[in-house]
């Protein structure tokens, strides 16, 4: 629905049976479960919806081999469940992901687990050969029968030199298992909310809004795009507000100290070297503090390096700093000692706060679970809070499915639908094989009149949800973009109708990847700015404010050299 149709309808009623603060992923997927019951209920972000610590994510979809060493076993075997089930509910918007570990010693890291797990290890250790491979084993054991993927494999030095000739001479073996990638979270994570919205009426999803107090039993918004604030009245109160969990509280209930974040920041590179040498594979391996870090093939040729792990306060002050950068640029000869990445290889840099449990020690080791933390009501705070801890982004439907239950059972109803096996957005009806696909583009084409490559080209972009996107660009005269050409007009009116586009930046960060590889200039930009604002009606200031407002985003915070 259109969102001042949907603020103006809630002025008027203010009313609903759960409000959810905060639409990352764990947020927009208890709003989608919840929607799917037919619990009425109101999701508010107050910036763009997967902009917080889900847009900071290494992309990864896995159950956490590293996890086992701190005995996460529950969450390992919950998080290799979810990943299979998003390869098969998504498949248009995430792949299986080969991943290799360079191995540089034999036996090293066998008492790293026990150790650990009785608080003897603080710090981490080398991991061997032998320990890798009963990591491996058990993570293939926990999806036997269940999993899309091969099982593990080692390779020993000659072999794993062959395929990766770039790497450091001094290995051993090279272990390469699967796990799962996502091409576009923001994209994944919009069609999971898109999902939620298409129940019905009940289900409704603002970006730009945000809880700013609370009133009696009402919490107070402000829209941060018109300024005005109005307020909500819930039964239930979800806190999806990841890392800003405390910081909502504050504002609606006297505070929490519930989390302990802790930054992570990435870099995106243009180094087709380093791309050659890592191929199709993410090379995960141990640096030189022990921590677990990686190299990714990012889209289109692009490499992802990272990540960092550093405890922040205020997740508002999470950038990527000079530091940082050393360090990321530092893990490549680290690996591959022939090659060289240095800043002027950077096109995209960026970074997100984990909503990590308040916990004390070294932050390699704080739990990656995830919690419901339950505030009841009471007179100090007129509706129960649900809080929802930590968590992985792959994990995230076995997180909302958890919370959802937990309102079914206070509002006394039954679950009516599961989410495990439901397709999401384009991946419905997916043709599963490279041959069923093509034919689907060319039925696509013939029925709509849109050339092949183009129906190709939406249809990697969207899965089978490109027969809606082409049947809104035959109700127009459809012309690309002159600075985008692989763009068209009607594509861009089909996302801002469609897929809640606020801010131009909502469209290259989030509801495109154009702006993390390298795909935006100052000229498309300003193109972009005069369609999205005709269709929103920006007058010509508006239009000025927004080209400016990105052009300050995508410099400060990501180094897109714009
Ligand atoms: C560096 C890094 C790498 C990671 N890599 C992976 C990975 O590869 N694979 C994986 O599975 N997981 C990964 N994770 C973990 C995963 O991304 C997060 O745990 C998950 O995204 C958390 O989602 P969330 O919805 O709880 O929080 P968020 O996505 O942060 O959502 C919280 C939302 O609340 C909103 N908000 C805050 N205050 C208010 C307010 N007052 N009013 C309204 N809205 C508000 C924010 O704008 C934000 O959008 C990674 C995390 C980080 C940081």
């Amino acid at each position: 629905m259109n969102r001042n149709l949907t603020i103006q309808e809630i002025k008027k009623n203010p009313n609903t049976t759960v409000l959810i603060i905060g639409a990352g992923i764990n947020g927009i997927g208890t709003f989608r479960d919840l929607a799917l019951q037919g619990v009425d209920c109101l999701i508010i972000d107050g910036s763009d919806f997967c902009s917080g610590a889900s847009m900071a994510s290494s992309h990864m979809l896995h159950g956490g081999i590293r996890y086992l060493e701190n005995g996460e076993f529950r969450l390992v075997r919950e998080a290799l469940h979810e990943r299979n089930n998003l390869l098969r509910n998504a498949p248009h918007l995430t792949y299986p992901l080969p991943t290799t570990i360079p191995i540089f010693k034999w036996f090293s890291g066998l008492f790293n687990a026990p150790l650990k797990f009785l608080g003897l290890l603080n710090k981490p250790a080398e991991r061997g050969a032998v320990i890798i491979k009963l990591g491996l084993i058990l993570y293939d054991a926990y999806v036997q029968g269940d999993s899309p993927m091969p099982r593990h494999r080692f390779d020993n030095r000659e072999k794993a030199l062959d395929k990766w000739p770039a790497l450091n001479p001094d290995i051993l073996f090279a272990a390469t298992y699967y796990d799962g990638g996502m091409y576009s979270p923001e994209r994944l994570a919009m069609e999971i909310l898109l999902d939620g919205e298409a129940e019905g009426d009940h289900a409704r999803a603002l970006n730009y809004i945000r809880a700013v107090g609370a009133a009696g039993d009402a919490v107070l918004m402000r829209d941060e795009i018109s300024g005005e604030e109005f307020s909500v009245t819930p039964e239930i109160l979800i806190n999806a507000g990841g890392p800003w969990i405390d910081i909502v509280n504050d504002k609606v209930n006297g505070g929490s100290a519930f989390i302990g974040g802790t930054k992570g920041s990435h870099l995106i590179v243009k180094h087709p070297e380093l791309r050659e040498a890592i191929g199709d594979h993410e090379i995960f391996f141990e640096y030189l503090d022990g921590r677990i870090v990686l190299i990714y093939p990012f889209l289109q040729g692009y490499v992802l390096i990272g990540t960092t792990d550093i405890r922040i306060d205020d997740p508002d002050q999470a950038s990527c700093t000079e530091d940082e950068i050393e360090y990321i640029l530092g893990m490549v000869p680290h690996i591959f000692p022939s090659l060289e990445v240095s800043r002027e290889h950077i096109v995209f840099q960026f970074s997100g706060v984990r909503p990590l449990p308040a916990a004390e020690g070294t932050t390699g080791q704080i739990s990656r679970d995830h919690s419901l933390e339950v505030v009841e009501k009471s007179d100090q705070v007129p509706w129960p809070i649900l809080n929802l801890v930590g968590g992985k982004w792959t994990s995230y439907r076995a997180f909302s499915e958890q919370i959802t239950n937990h309102v079914l059972r206070r509002l006394n109803r039954s679950r009516q639908e599961s989410t495990t096996r439901l397709p999401i957005g384009g991946g419905r009806e997916y043709p599963a094989s490279k041959d069923t696909q093509k034919q689907w583009i060319r039925n696509q084409a013939e029925k709509s009149g849109i050339s092949q490559d183009r129906m190709e080209e939406l249809f990697t972009r969207y899965g089978t949800r490109a027969e809606q996107v082409a049947v809104a660009l035959t109700e127009t005269t459809d012309h690309p973009l002159t600075h985008l050409p692989e763009y068209s007009e009607g594509e861009i009116g089909f996302l801002v109708e469609n897929e809640i586009i606020t801010h131009l930046d909502d469209f290259l960060l989030r509801r495109s990847k154009l702006a993390w590889v390298n795909q935006v200039s100052h000229e498309s930009i300003t193109e972009l700015a005069g369609i999205i604002g005709e269709l929103l009606n920006w007058g010509g200031g508006v239009q000025k404010e927004e080209v400016n407002r990105t052009l300050r985003i995508l410099r400060e915070r990501h180094a897109v050299k714009v």
